[in-house]
């Protein structure tokens, strides 16, 4: 089925008893257990699963064409998880253009737990066969990425990852399932921040990891210990918000993804801007790559250096008036960062760089707004 088909339909059923459309949210924390030790719908504590947890993993696993998928609090949560199912020492690739809360992590948590780490620039993969060592469990993918909309190659760093007996991540939260498939393309594991595009509204805070094996695969059972036991789980009530926000996932992510465009073709012709990161743009070095493991557009978000440097880049941050200055990004709403002054110390952001997420407002309003801020 297509994607707007699966939106729709995915994770919903018309309940039991009501014949309510819209699922109930169900805040039960325990559930009763039956004369024979078992559960009538499978739930016994919230913690381990619940009713609508259960919906949303059911439908984001169909998004992804994986075979389950799991949910948690935040996107940092799911990483953490996914982390978690190594064993100390193991070794894990990561881009060098990379959220800046995944390279913290890493660094400054899962380190101390005996977690090594390789940063390296993923567009050429052979960079990624070179950090390959004996103890390589993961090599992890952000793709395009943040905040310099970098474009690396699924499906070679894939086979790069399992030459090595290691499993390939990609942090699809960016282009999102209406835009890119990592599973088709040999990945393993999907992560998601459903924080952005899957929330859409910046109101709900989430994580998931969508995988390719089955329920009953031995990472699928190491991860739902970790989700179980670790606690970082979801309440129902964000589960549901996150189902809620499903159905115009793709009307969202097309609309946002073809402002997107325009906005970096006129940002690219205006004198006042160095450069733009943007896969859609024939210029970008990832272009070509991302044209094959993309469809139906590049996403609704952008970098772009103004020239002259971080005073310039500021004084447009504070000059437009139709997108917000604020950190996150997925909303219906525009958004624009500084991204070095948001990272803080240590960041690699280019210091005149501003980040957009573009929001659902009209494409020429939004122009109008960054002609203004720029002029
Ligand atoms: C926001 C984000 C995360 C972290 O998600 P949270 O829900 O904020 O924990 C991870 N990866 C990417 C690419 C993100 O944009």
């Amino acid at each position: 089925m297509h994607i707007e088909t699966l939106v729709t339909h995915a994770g919903r059923e018309v309940e039991q008893g009501t014949g309510a459309l819209t699922p109930s949210i169900t805040l039960a924390t325990t559930f009763e257990r039956n004369a024979e030790g078992g559960y009538a719908d499978g739930h016994s504590y919230s913690r381990m699963s619940n009713p609508n947890r259960a919906a949303l993993e059911s439908a984001l696993a169909q998004l992804e064409g994986g075979a389950a998928a799991l949910a948690f609090a935040s996107g940092m949560a799911a990483i953490t998880s996914l982390m978690m199912a190594f064993e100390s020492g193991a070794h894990v690739i990561l881009p060098d253009d990379l959220y800046t809360g995944t390279r913290r992590l890493v660094g400054e948590v899962l380190a101390r737990w005996g977690l090594t780490v390789s940063f390296t620039d993923q567009t050429d993969p052979e960079n990624v066969r070179t950090a390959i060592t004996t103890q390589t469990r993961l090599v992890y993918l952000e793709t395009p990425s943040n905040p310099r909309l970098m474009v690396s190659d699924i499906a070679a760093l894939a086979a790069i990852a399992h030459e090595a007996g290691a499993l390939c991540a990609v942090d699809n939260t960016w282009a999102t399932p209406v835009l890119q498939h990592p599973l088709a393309l040999g990945a393993d594991v999907v992560i998601h921040a459903t924080t952005k595009y899957i929330g859409g509204h910046s109101d709900v805070l989430g994580g998931a990891l969508v995988l390719r094996d089955a329920p009953e695969s031995p990472l699928a059972e190491k991860l739902r210990t970790v989700q179980g036991l670790g606690g970082a789980v979801p309440s129902p009530f964000d589960c549901w918000l996150l189902l809620r926000s499903l159905p115009t996932l793709p009307l969202r992510v097309r609309a946002q993804s073809a402002s997107a465009a325009l906005i970096a073709d006129f940002l690219e012709a205006h004198p006042h801007v160095e450069r733009v990161h943007y896969p859609g743009l024939a210029s970008h070095a990832g272009h070509c790559i991302a044209a094959r493991q993309m469809t139906g557009g590049f996403g609704g978000m952008l970098s772009f250096e103004v020239a002259g440097g971080v005073a310039q880049a500021l004084a447009v941050a504070n000059r437009v008036h139709l997108f917000t200055q604020a950190t996150s990004l997925g909303g219906v709403e525009s958004l624009i960062e500084h991204r070095a002054s948001v990272e803080g110390a240590g960041t690699r952001a280019p210091e005149n760089l501003l980040r957009l997420s573009v929001g659902l407002e009209h494409p020429d309003d939004l122009i109008a707004d960054l002609a203004q801020a720029l002029g």
